[in-house]
């Protein structure tokens, strides 16, 4: 598991947009379903989720 980065995204639980930290998992990468597990910092729920704009990364 590979901490990214942080971004802010609603947290169901803290039910308001709080930083969560970004974790890719390595093994999902070559899925084709990319999942990212998202955690919030303020209370620490985990979630996973897709990215915000998945038809714009970059795809080379
Ligand atoms: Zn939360």
């Amino acid at each position: 598991m590979i901490t990214l980065s942080s971004e802010l995204r609603f947290c169901d639980r803290c039910m308001l947009k709080t930083q969560h930290e970004i974790i890719e998992d390595p093994e999902a990468i070559y899925t084709y379903k990319r999942k990212r597990l998202y955690k919030c910092k303020e209370c620490g729920h985990k979630s996973y989720r897709r990215g915000l704009r998945p038809s714009a990364e970059s795809v080379y």
